[in-house]
């Protein structure tokens, strides 16, 4: 079994303080912030400090991987975000989606209060939630369009999209909540955060943890195991025995089952899968 190419957060204050000052420089230009979050996980990979930046904006926020997403958490953190936010627009989003893409253009030109003959649109977020696909989506093709824009301070790169909106071509990175260790526990299981070969054993038996409790039709059927009142031990065996996942005879590979685990649930194989509820 292969791993696949994990993006590590590693973020120290001096990068925070960089990131803060990019951001605000940036947004003096924005009409509008797109704001992508990861829809699996929606708080967690949210910057707890975006407000601050989009108070004088137009912000819409964008539950991106919404296809991976449970569709009935999804609308119930629609409803949630609807009453305890004043952002604009909320939407639940697939970045590959031409639909989604469209029903966003349509969305950011209804924020068009001022009637601007072209919106300057910026999208932010923390690593990996996919700014830079909803980029490519909103293009619709390879950057080629790239060019200087006179007026425009030196070293921003414009990029016009098909539906007359200029694009920030380079994404504000905003950092996650770290207070919270079990936004670190989340944003591990996304395979966000570095850890090492022992910590994934440790963050795969939490992973599964929840799934049995939330998900457990859903983990019977991709692993072809019967959870019935098993423990979470027996039930790690029992997906290490139904995958054939062996070290010697009688003992099962903890670390292999684990990276399984983890990586089915990435690429959403367990099924549609939300790791927090409002
Ligand atoms: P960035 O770091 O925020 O720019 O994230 P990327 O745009 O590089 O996306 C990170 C990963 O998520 C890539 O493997 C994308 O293909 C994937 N991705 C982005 N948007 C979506 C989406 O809406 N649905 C799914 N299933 N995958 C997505």
């Amino acid at each position: 079994m292969t791993e696949e190419k994990i993006e590590y957060i590693q973020w120290y204050p001096g990068h925070m303080a960089k990131a803060n000052r990019e951001i605000k420089e940036k947004l003096k230009l924005i009409d509008v912030v797109i704001e992508v979050v990861d829809a699996r996980l929606p708080l967690s990979s949210k910057n707890p400090e975006i407000n601050q930046y989009t108070w004088n904006k137009q912000h819409i926020l964008l539950l991106n991987k919404a296809d991976l997403a449970d569709p009935d958490v999804s609308q119930d953190w629609i409803d949630w975000f609807k009453k305890n936010t004043d952002i604009q627009e909320i939407m639940l989003y697939d970045a590959f989606d031409r639909r989604h893409k469209t029903e966003l253009v349509k969305q950011i030109q209804r924020l068009n209060v001022k009637n601007k003959a072209q919106l300057k649109c910026m999208i932010c977020g923390i690593p990996n939630v996919g700014k830079s696909t909803v980029i490519n989506s909103l293009i619709g093709k390879k950057k080629t369009q790239v060019g200087n824009k006179p007026g425009v301070t030196k070293g921003q790169q414009w990029l016009s999209t098909p539906d007359k909106l200029m694009l920030l071509d380079t994404p504000g990175i905003l950092w996650p909540k770290f207070e919270d260790p079990l936004v670190g526990l989340h944003l591990a299981w996304l395979g966000s955060i570095k850890d090492t070969i022992y910590e994934k054993e440790n963050i795969a038996a939490d992973l599964l943890k929840y799934l049995v409790a939330y998900y457990p039709d859903e983990l019977e059927v991709l692993y072809k195991i019967t959870l019935d009142d098993k423990n979470l031990p027996e039930v790690f065996d029992a997906i290490a025995k139904s995958r054939g996942l062996l070290l010697r005879a009688g003992e099962y590979d903890y670390t292999r089952t684990s990276v399984l685990l983890l990586n089915d649930f990435k690429n959403g194989r367990i099924g549609r899968i939300t790791l927090e509820r409002p």
